[in-house]
């Protein structure tokens, strides 16, 4: 039986969503070629997290359990993830497409002499090759690409599957690894956090993106009341993060981040495809435009033309009773 391994992805303590979008995905791959699904998780108390991968269809968790794992430092991650491909054979490793897997998965890949198959939308089986599609060219464009190697490793972007539980009766399987950080030549000695206590952008099932059109402190003030009625996270685009209203980290696109959430709000934005790119995939987009005939309609679900600052206020109060009920 081939067996595809899942890496999970774990931040602050917790599997990240993506982790168990890519289990239902490798559930139903591992359905239609009749492999199981196994997983790794990388952390200091690894074995806590594995319940969460087996109520998500995971028979076999490997466990790599060590300080080093509070924080992404890359060697230790290739170390440990070879340990566990070389325990596990798996055909096909696939893991959330998030930056410490970018981090690490060429470096793995060549380790490994895997195939890679970096960032993709979807991935299956066909016959003998491992297949996907890759967005390109600010996902104007979709590529579809193939491996034949033995072993092939997959990233996967956020949001590209629905997550879904499947609970089994799974194994741990705890494997061997040891770190002396101390001999490492790469520390990682701080993170610079821009929203503490904010909703992560890139993990939200709701975000509230700024664009040009909302001008000034009051159309700032506007767009984070949405997000507090809403419970969402902030994004923006480049040409509002560029005025200084909002943060570097908060730009969604091309150059920023790639967001897939249940629900994006797009208030000012013209939708230039250099911002389409990173919010394309959103399942519900909602644009506020006083302008018809731009772009970001094209995209979105539902349409409102009219100022921002006219539609704004009234939208807040009505989620904010919404809520209340
Ligand atoms: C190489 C490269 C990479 C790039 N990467 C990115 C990227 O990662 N992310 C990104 O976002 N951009 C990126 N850009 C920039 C991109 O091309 C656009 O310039 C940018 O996305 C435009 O931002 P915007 O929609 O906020 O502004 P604008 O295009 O100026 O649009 C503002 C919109 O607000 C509307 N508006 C104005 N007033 C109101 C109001 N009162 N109420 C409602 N609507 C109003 C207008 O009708 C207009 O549609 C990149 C560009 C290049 C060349």
């Amino acid at each position: 039986m081939n067996t595809i391994l899942v890496a999970a992805a774990v931040q602050d303590g917790r599997l990240k969503r993506s982790t168990f979008e890519v289990m239902a995905r490798a559930r139903e791959v591992a359905a239609e070629t009749g492999s199981e699904v196994v997983a790794a998780v990388l952390h200091p108390t690894a074995r806590d997290l594995a319940p969460d991968l087996m109520r998500h269809g995971a028979v076999r968790v490997y466990v790599v359990e060590d300080p080093v794992f509070d924080r992404h430092v890359n060697v230790p991650v290739i170390d440990a993830l070879e340990r566990v491909v070389k325990a596990a054979l798996p055909r096909l490793v696939v893991a959330p497409s998030t930056e410490a897997f970018k981090d690490v998965m060429g470096a793995l890949a060549v380790r490994l002499g895997a195939g890679a198959l970096p960032d993709v939308s979807e991935f299956g089986v066909d016959g003998d090759s491992v297949v996907a599609v890759r967005p390109v060219m600010a996902a104007k464009m979709l590529a579809r690409v193939s491996s034949r190697e033995p072993l092939v490793l997959v990233s996967v972007r956020s949001g590209s599957y629905e997550a879904s539980a499947s609970p089994v009766e799974g194994e741990i399987v705890p494997v061997d690894f040891s770190c002396d950080a101390g001999t490492l030549r790469q520390t990682l000695r701080e993170v610079l956090s821009s929203g503490d206590g904010e909703v992560d952008l890139s993990e939200a099932r709701v975000v509230v993106a700024a664009g040009r059109g909302i001008r000034d402190e009051a159309g700032r003030d506007l767009v984070l009341e949405l997000a507090d009625a809403t419970g969402a996270a902030i994004g923006a685009s480049r040409a509002v993060v560029e005025t200084g209203l909002f943060p570097a980290t908060a730009q969604i696109g091309q150059t920023g981040k790639v967001v897939a959430p249940d629900l994006y709000f797009a208030v000012g934005i013209s939708g230039a495809i250099q911002h389409v790119a990173g919010m394309v995939n959103s399942r519900v987009i909602v644009a506020i435009n006083k302008d018809p005939d731009a772009p970001i309609f094209d995209y979105a679900t539902y349409g409102i033309v009219g100022d921002a600052f006219k539609v704004l206020p009234p939208l807040i109060e009505a989620l904010r009773d919404a809520g209340k009920t």
